[in-house]
């Protein structure tokens, strides 16, 4: 499925909409670079999950948790990870075999660890088509 946004509301709106449906269990692996509106989309991900509280950015931690949505959120950010192992450290088995919604930003760092039905959210600059516009691929693992 491809979304096309031409600005970030859209994308927040997009992002609301598939964590309003998000099931417990599942895996989202967000990918784009710099600036594309990952965070934009996490945070109307958040919000349709129920989520008050502001998202920041797990950078530093790896990980970050939110408990006061629907189901637990568990929000990662893979960028700075050096190696696969700094995810055994952390213990991530518990969070993506678990009983919350996971969303993994650069989650491409750790392809390996990713389960098979992960759903893979791409979002592109194009601009040719404007400074805001963003061209959003939605794959669902289970369908390829
Ligand atoms: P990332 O987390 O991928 O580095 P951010 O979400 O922090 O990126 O920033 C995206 C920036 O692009 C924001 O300043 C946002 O306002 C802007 N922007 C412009 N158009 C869009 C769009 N269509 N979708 C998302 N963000 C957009
Ligand atoms: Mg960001």
């Amino acid at each position: 499925m491809v979304i096309e946004t031409h600005n970030s509301k859209e994308t927040f709106d997009l992002g609301f909409e598939m964590g309003s449906k998000a099931q417990a269990g599942q895996i989202t692996c967000l990918l784009g670079d710099l600036g594309v509106g990952k965070t934009v989309f996490t945070q109307g991900f958040a919000k349709g999950l129920g989520i008050e509280e502001p998202i920041c950015s797990p950078t530093f931690t790896i990980v970050q948790e939110y408990h006061d949505g629907r189901i637990p959120f568990y929000h990662f950010d893979v960028y700075r990870i050096g190696d696969v192992s700094e995810m055994d450290e952390i213990g991530y088995e518990e969070y993506f075999f678990g009983d919350g919604v996971c969303l993994v930003e650069w989650g491409n760092l750790i392809q390996e660890l990713m389960p098979k039905e992960t759903i893979n959210v791409t979002l592109e600059k194009n601009l040719k088509k404007g400074f805001d516009f963003r061209k959003i691929t939605v794959d669902n693992g289970f369908d390829c």
